[in-house]
């Protein structure tokens, strides 16, 4: 009958919810023990002055070692996120950063910019703001060599939580970007009001060009009438490169460059042959 058919698909139904929040547990208890046991890793992507070809900046991407295995951060910040361990994982990313930036300036006299992902979730938490702060101090880094970015849809979604917090973070000099920019549906009338210094623009748009060029061309227009710094995401070819290069977009960021990197690979391979190493000699 229509009820027992009806009853069949509620403890279906059930059976199925227990064993999402069962294996949403497990994932979670299992990257508490990988942050533990120092089981994520950063790898590093260079973003260029498309003009001179240099490296000017590079982003923090998480990856987890788990069993000799290298994972994406796509299978396990989603979980992450939902569960909250993001908030201790999330500082884990900006400490490392931290380190990094330091490494780079005692190690080489190198300092570039290093941008970390932060999740809706971290600025939910009240100790962030003053975290990276304290962060930056302890390891006596210019706040202007952190950017923090945040998606346009998590931006949207918690305005008034972010909000107050990337303007404290502005203030103190730290740079602040809206990643995936083009795919939040930000209104054009607050975006002038945003504390931002940075619009990336999401990879979809940049593997449209150069045949479908019109939300790339408008997001450029708007980022420079903005007068804010614009990097084109996911360049892969030479033609999304001159694209790009003849309507004046100054960074960008892509596999055609580079992949992201491990931090030996990262230096061997742009901070080792880096003139200032030279004239350190
Ligand atoms: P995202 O922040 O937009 O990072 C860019 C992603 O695009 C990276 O994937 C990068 O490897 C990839 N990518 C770069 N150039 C190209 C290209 O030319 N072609 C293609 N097809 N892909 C390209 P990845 O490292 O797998 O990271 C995926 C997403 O995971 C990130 O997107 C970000 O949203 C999230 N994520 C990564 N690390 C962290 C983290 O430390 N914290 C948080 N909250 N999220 C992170
Ligand atoms: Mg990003
Ligand atoms: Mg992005
Ligand atoms: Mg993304």
């Amino acid at each position: 009958s229509a009820k027992a058919s009806g009853s069949n698909q509620w403890a279906f139904f059930k059976q199925q919810m227990t064993e999402r929040a069962a294996v949403r547990l497990r994932t979670e208890a299992s990257l508490h023990d990988a942050l533990k046991n120092e089981e994520f890793v950063l790898h590093f992507q260079p973003k260029f002055d498309l003009n001179t070809g240099k490296v000017i900046g590079c982003e923090a991407l998480i990856r987890w070692q788990k069993e000799g295995r290298l994972i994406s951060p796509m299978s396990f910040i989603p979980v992450a996120e939902e569960t909250g361990i993001i908030i201790p994982i999330g500082r884990w990313v900006i400490e490392e950063s931290c380190k990094v930036i330091r490494h780079w300036q005692k190690k080489y006299q190198y300092a570039i910019p290093i941008a970390v992902n932060v999740a809706s979730q971290q600025f939910a938490d009240a100790s962030l703001v003053p975290d990276i702060k304290q962060l930056a101090l302890r390891y006596q880094i210019p706040p202007e060599l952190l950017e923090i970015e945040i998606t346009e849809t998590s931006l949207i979604n918690d305005i008034e939580l972010a909000i107050n917090k990337l303007q404290q973070l502005k203030s103190a000099g730290f740079g602040i970007a809206v990643d995936d920019f083009g795919t939040g549906y930000s209104s054009l009338s607050y975006l002038r009001h945003l504390p931002i210094t940075t619009m990336k623009i999401d990879r979809g748009f940049v593997s449209d060009l150069p045949g479908d060029s019109a939300i790339a061309a408008t997001i450029l227009m708007l980022g420079q009438q903005l007068n804010l710094n614009i990097v084109a995401e996911g360049i892969e070819n030479e033609q999304q490169l001159d694209w790009l290069k003849a309507h004046n977009c100054a960074i960008g960021q892509g596999f055609y460059f580079s992949q992201p990197l491990p931090l030996s690979e990262f230096e061997s391979r742009y901070i080792q042959a880096h003139d200032t190493k030279v004239s350190l000699l």
